[in-house]
Order: structure tokens, then C-alpha cells, then sequence
């Protein structure tokens, strides 16, 4: 493999300030979020002769260093075509990952990072899948971490985090509850939060190099996706821009955000045409993966869709609910947040005109195993 003396600054999003790739900060000293600049390179020819995982596009991975890489054989997971309201679409299998998420793309690539530092022990929040992602490289890594999560979140997520060896911190309240109360345990540990810390994104966007590679070089039309945080769709959009970049592709698929309609916030501010991401008083939802009231990065993906044309769509519990059994009866056990994907998929399908040759991607976001108790 080529030289991997990797360069990237990181860039605050608020006031500009610039920092060295290594330098060991989540958040700019003005309190504004990062992000991460960095060419990334791509050897297209050297493909075919690499493993099956995402780093097999180690040119395009921000890891400062050439030494050893930790893996549990994330990434490449497959591309298979189903039927959705009676149009075919391209599915990849996510819930395939180590740790049964997406979320196994940017722990990997952080927590490598986080490594290379030379930091001990982290912390995290999560709705779960982001917690047991991080947890598990940890694992891996031999770094200590203190995953925080809301006490309502699927025990077999729990017991996932804790059986990794991590410490497990059940907060009261609302998703935004927990995210609150890490803020606080990151005032002393180095915070590996897959919504503040760029890297992760540098790990997820993993996914749109591996849609183009298994499309035969080829980006799709739409994509189509759950939003919360939108960790998955800024990395998605990343990664779909840098191949933009390298020459490797002309264009960016429309990308459409699904939300659950009981917490809908970037849905509002999309239809509204609003310049903020607006306070709202979020409802119950089954899609507990997703239920974030206030998207730290909300500009940014306000930002991401309008510059690929695409839209929010918000649907219901019952269409949730109605397209995880769909998915079930035809063998493909996922989880309800998942499913919020599918119902936007179908509700996509259903109310625009539909180009006879359109390429639609989107994704099975998590495993079903995990919340299996809330499925019943
Ligand atoms: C994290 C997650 C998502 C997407 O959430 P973002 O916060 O937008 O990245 C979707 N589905 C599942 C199962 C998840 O764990
Ligand atoms: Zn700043």
C-alpha cells in the first residue's frame, strides 16, 4: 500500500478557526463543531486484489499513520435488489455489520483514530447501535469507555453495550436527556460522539464508495434514508462528493431523508423553507434510533439534501409499522427504525412520477435481533 502519512485540518464550522488532524479536540475552543478536511485518494485498479471491508479504501481514510489498523471485518456488506411497491430497488444489507448497525463504519474509523492519539478511555451517547459500535472497538482497541444511553432503549442494545465490557450509563428521559448528560463526562474524557467528531463521518461515507463499486462504477438516482442525527446521511453525502471529486463519478443521487412523523424536526424546516432547525416537542415513535429532537448538524443537512435536490419526508407509526412487517414476512429481519427507510421508500414511490430507468439505493440500517422484545 501507498504511503499513509495522511494530512487533514480540522475546520470549525462556526468561526473557521483550523487545528492539526491529530490534535486530540472534539470541539473547536469556540465551542463550534468540526469538520474534517481531507483529500481523500482512491486506486481504483487495486480493488479487485482487497479484502471485503471498508478498508479496502484505506487512501480515502483519514488514519494518520501507516502501522496496524483494527478490524472486526466491517464494511462490504451486500447490495441486493428487492421489490418495494412494486418497483425494484437496490437494498444494501447494514444490518449485516459486526455490531448489527451501519454505526460499525464510523466507530471503526474514529476509534482507529482515537488509537493513533494514544487516548485511554472515551465516552459516548447513544439511542444504542452508535453505543455498541463504539463500545465493541473499544473492545477491540483495549480503550476504556463510558457508553450513555436513555434507560427506555432496547435491553438487547444494553446488554450488547455492557457485554463489550463498557460502563453503562442509563439516563432518564429523552434521547436529548442523554446527550445532555455526556457533555458533561466530556468535559474530562475525550468524547467519541459519532454527531460532534468528524472522523466518524470519514468512516460512514465508506457506504457510497461501496454503492459506486458495486453498481459497476456507477451512482445511483436516489438514495433513500432514516434521518436522526444524520450521521448516516452527511457520511453518505461525503462519500458521494469525494468520488464526485476524484473523477470517479459526474454527479450526486438525489438524496431523500426520511423522518418518523412524531419527531420530525428537519421535515418542518424543509417544508417551512425555515432558516433554523426548529424547537419541537417530540411524540413517541417505535423508530427509537432516529428520535432526535434537536440534529446538532441540522444546518448541515438542511444544506446536503437542497444541494442534491432532494427532500424530508416524514411517515407515520402505522407505515412504519406496516413496512417492518412487510420486511419481516419476506425474510429480512430488521429493526423498526429501519423500517422507517422502507416506509419512505414507499411513500417516495407512490406520490412522484417515477423516470422508467430510475436507480433507487437505500438500506437496512440495523439489525431486528436487538430490539427483537419490542417487536412483539
Ligand atoms: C443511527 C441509526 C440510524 C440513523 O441515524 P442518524 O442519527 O441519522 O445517523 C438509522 N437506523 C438505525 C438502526 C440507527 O441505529
Ligand atoms: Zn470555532
Amino acid at each position: 500500500m501507498s504511503d499513509m502519512s495522511a494530512s487533514g485540518v480540522l475546520v470549525c464550522t462556526a468561526c473557521g478557526s483550523r487545528y492539526d488532524m491529530m490534535d486530540s479536540r472534539w470541539q473547536c475552543r469556540c465551542g463550534g463543531l468540526l469538520d474534517l478536511c481531507f483529500e481523500a485518494g482512491f486506486l481504483p485498479d487495486a480493488l479487485k486484489d482487497r479484502q471485503a471491508t471498508l478498508w479496502r479504501y484505506r487512501e480515502a481514510i483519514p488514519i494518520g499513520h501507516s502501522a496496524h489498523i483494527y478490524s472486526l471485518g466491517e464494511g462490504f456488506t451486500p447490495l441486493l435488489e428487492i421489490t418495494v411497491a412494486g418497483k425494484k430497488v437496490w437494498v444494501k444489507q447494514e444490518q449485516f455489520a459486526p455490531t448489527g448497525s451501519f454505526k460499525d463504519r464510523g466507530a471503526a474509523v474514529l476509534i482507529n483514530h482515537v488509537k493513533a492519539l494514544g487516548i485511554e478511555r472515551i465516552v459516548e451517547d447513544s439511542s444504542g447501535n452508535a453505543g455498541a459500535a463504539i463500545a465493541a472497538y473499544c473492545a477491540n482497541m483495549e480503550i476504556q469507555c463510558d457508553i450513555y444511553v436513555p434507560d427506555s432503549t432496547s435491553r438487547g442494545k444494553l446488554a450488547q453495550i455492557e457485554s463489550y465490557g463498557a460502563t453503562l450509563h442509563k439516563i432518564r428521559g429523552s434521547r436529548d436527556d442523554t446527550a445532555a448528560a455526556v457533555l458533561e463526562a466530556a468535559e474530562k474524557y475525550y468524547y467519541a460522539s459519532h454527531v460532534w467528531n468528524p472522523f466518524f463521518f470519514h468512516g460512514v461515507k465508506t457506504f457510497a464508495f461501496e454503492v459506486w463499486e458495486q453498481l459497476g462504477g456507477q451512482v445511483p438516482d436516489t438514495l433513500v434514508l432514516p434521518v436522526g442525527n444524520g450521521s448516516l446521511l452527511l457520511g453518505a453525502f461525503m462519500g458521494f462528493k469525494e468520488l464526485s471529486a476524484a473523477g470517479l463519478s459526474s454527479r450526486m443521487p438525489r438524496i431523500i431523508g426520511v423522518q418518523a412523523a412524531g419527531c420530525a424536526p428537519l421535515v418542518k424546516s424543509f417544508k417551512e423553507n425555515l432558516a433554523e432547525i426548529p424547537a419541537i416537542s417530540p411524540q413517541k415513535t417505535v423508530a427509537e434510533g432516529i428520535a432526535i429532537a434537536q440534529p446538532r448538524r441540522g444546518k448541515q443537512l438542511m444544506d446536503a439534501v437542497k444541494q442534491t435536490n432532494g427532500e424530508f419526508l416524514a411517515v407515520s407509526e402505522d407505515e412504519i409499522k406496516s413496512a417492518l412487517k412487510k420486511m419481516h414476512r419476506q425474510g429480512f429481519y430488521i429493526e423498526p427504525t429501519s423500517a422507517v427507510a422502507i416506509a419512505g421508500l414507499e411513500k417516495y414511490l407512490l406520490q412522484s412520477p417515477q423516470p422508467k430507468d430510475e436507480k433507487i439505493i437505500s438500506l437496512f440500517t440495523g439489525h431486528g435481533l436487538k430490539a427483537g422484545a419490542k417487536m412483539l
